[in-house]
């Protein structure tokens, strides 16, 4: 048998149980994984808390990433014992997650563990820090270079955005931290931010063409936040669009794309194609190492998980939180 937090839906409505499952209860996958860490992400949280969107169907096992060893994998590509990561390809979504002890996944979803690194560090990092990574290498892509400018984080004390601030300055960028927690400017600070505005700020902009002041944006936010961080991108700037946190709407003109050569730059970490999730994860195990991610994060256990789901939601966990599973 394997334990596992599922998310049930019947007449009495949505809810997260801890149960005993029988190991048939597994889905498909060639790979047989001992899950030791999973994390919290604001997705979820929405999955856990059964808001719409993310479950495909019930009852679901949530957790959209994981870090253990393979127990068995029947392609033969991975040994037993080897340690790895599981981030995004639908897991905790369509199929289930990493919170569970054990895990079925095919063997092209998994990325080996960066040497010197353990599963603790790898769930620190998680899919929010991934995705702080994918944006930062999407900026650099597009031209962006220490020295360019100020580089604004928005949701900058959450999972995504304190990972983004830590790499930006890990990089050299100057960075300007948003956030609607202005009690943890020192935590930002902390994390390399050179300067914290607040949530307000960015949504006050509301002109098609603002004063010129970011030469790259990490947002997490979305919505007006969003909105007033394109309208003051400086002439080929570029924006790496990853969240939602404050809203899935975009109201805004051509004008910062075709008067300034301004770039909005997708990131889906989900189905983030293989190299480029090695070459990601080598470089956090670098630039984000184990010490410096200590002071972003809480660690918790899966009997924590509901609780947790609402706490993100409603902005009020600062950094990234690990979740203990075996
Ligand atoms: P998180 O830890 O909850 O961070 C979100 C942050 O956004 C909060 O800490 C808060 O930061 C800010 N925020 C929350 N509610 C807000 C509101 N109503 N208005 C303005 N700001 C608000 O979540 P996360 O795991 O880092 O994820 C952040 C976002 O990125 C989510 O939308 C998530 O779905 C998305 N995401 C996308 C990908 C991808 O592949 N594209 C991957 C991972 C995450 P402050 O307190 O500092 O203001």
């Amino acid at each position: 048998t394997y334990r596992a937090l599922r998310v049930l839906k019947d007449d009495q409505g949505t809810r997260a149980e801890l149960q005993t499952l029988p190991l048939t209860a597994l889905p498909d996958g060639d790979v047989l994984i001992r899950v030791t860490h999973s994390s919290l992400n604001y997705k979820d949280g929405l999955a856990v808390t059964g808001r719409p969107g993310v479950l495909r169907t019930h009852p679901m096992t949530p957790g959209i990433d994981l870090a253990g060893t393979v127990l068995d994998d029947a392609t033969g590509r991975w040994q037993p014992g080897t340690p790895v990561i599981l981030t995004g390809w639908g897991i905790g979504e369509r199929q289930d997650g990493g919170y569970a002890t054990l895990a079925r996944a095919r063997p092209e979803w998994l990325v080996a563990q960066p040497g010197g690194t353990d599963a603790h560090w790898a769930m620190s990092v998680g899919t929010a820090g991934f995705t702080a990574m994918l944006a930062v290498m999407a900026l650099e892509d597009q031209g962006l270079t220490p020295g360019s400018g100020e580089v604004l984080v928005t949701g900058a004390a959450g999972g995504v955005g304190s990972a983004a601030v830590a790499l930006l300055a890990r990089a050299g960028h100057t960075v300007v931290a948003s956030t609607g927690r202005p009690h943890e400017d020192a935590y930002l600070r902390s994390l390399g931010a050179s300067r914290v505005i607040g949530r307000e700020e960015l949504p006050g902009l509301t002109r098609p063409l603002e004063k010129e002041r970011w030469a790259g944006v990490v947002d997490t936010v979305g919505g007006a936040t969003l909105a007033g961080a394109y309208a003051s991108t400086r002439t080929h700037g570029s924006l790496a669009v990853c969240g939602l946190a404050g809203g899935h709407e975009l109201h805004a003109t051509v004008f910062p794309l075709i008067l300034r050569g301004v770039s909005l730059l997708g990131i889906d970490s989900v189905t983030c194609p293989v190299q480029r999730r090695e070459a990601a994860w080598t470089r956090l195990s670098r630039d984000l190492p184990a010490p410096q991610l200590a002071a972003m994060t809480h660690t918790a256990s899966l009997e924590d998980v509901p609780a947790l789901a609402e706490e993100i939601l409603a902005g009020r966990v600062r950094g990234r939180t690990v979740i203990e599973i075996s």
